[in-house]
């Protein structure tokens, strides 16, 4: 993996965009119809502060969660800005991660999306894809996986959770408006994070 973490940041941007349209029409449904606007304009900023130069992760993953918190307005501008400045923290002064540092930067960034949205599994939010991912990374790399298998085998969970938002009721953010309503669509929130984990696992890969 030679790839830098400029790169990384920049192809999230990239599918991120791409999927604009979707992730707003997603929300539209249960919330406003803004959420493939928001996390566009988030990470459209995010690129414009974040250089090849750039090659200590954790300090560009600060700089790249602070961005989303200033220039994303909606929930989902804190809660993933929070993400990315907390797996940040457990990445300071590195230039190359290994698992075991993923696992604890994961953790960190789940803690901080619980901590600021007081949310947890089962409330039909991005927690009920990140969670069982990680657990799914954690497992696969507990049995000797290589990172590679180990996002193959998170992206498989985060799909469930996807599905599996299909099938429960919102009782945190907008969607939660809509009570028994909100039941047999996804959430757009789950959607985006395992967007952005199948861009890192692809872009691992190169
Ligand atoms: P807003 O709801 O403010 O318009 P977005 O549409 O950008 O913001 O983001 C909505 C997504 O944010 C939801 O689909 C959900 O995954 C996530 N979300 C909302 N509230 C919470 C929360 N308290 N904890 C975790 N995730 C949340
Ligand atoms: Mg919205
Ligand atoms: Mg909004």
């Amino acid at each position: 993996m030679a790839a830098t973490v400029s790169s990384f940041i920049s192809a999230i941007n990239d599918s991120i965009t791409s999927n604009k349209v979707f992730l707003t029409d997603l929300d539209g449904v249960i919330g406003d119809a803004d959420h493939g606007i928001n996390m566009t304009r988030g990470f459209n900023a995010v690129v414009l502060k974040v250089s090849e130069e750039d090659s200590d992760v954790g300090a560009t993953l600060k700089k790249v969660g602070m961005t989303l918190i200033s220039t994303v307005g909606g929930a989902s501008g804190p809660l993933y800005g929070t993400a990315f400045m907390k797996a940040g923290g457990e990445a300071a002064g590195m230039t190359t991660l290994d698992g075991e540092t993923i696992s604890k930067m994961w953790l960190a960034a789940l803690e901080g999306i619980k901590a600021r949205g007081k949310a947890t599994l089962g409330e039909k939010t991005m927690i009920d894809a990140i969670e069982p991912a990680m657990e799914a990374f954690n497992k696969a790399m507990g049995e000797g996986a290589t990172i590679e298998e180990g996002l193959d085998k998170a992206i498989e969970a985060a799909e469930v959770g996807i599905e599996y938002t299909k099938t429960i009721r919102a009782t945190k953010g907008r969607a939660s408006y809509l009570g028994d309503r909100s039941i047999g669509h996804q959430d757009p929130g789950a959607t985006s994070f395992t967007i952005i984990l199948k861009t890192i696992a692809e872009h691992y890969k190169k």
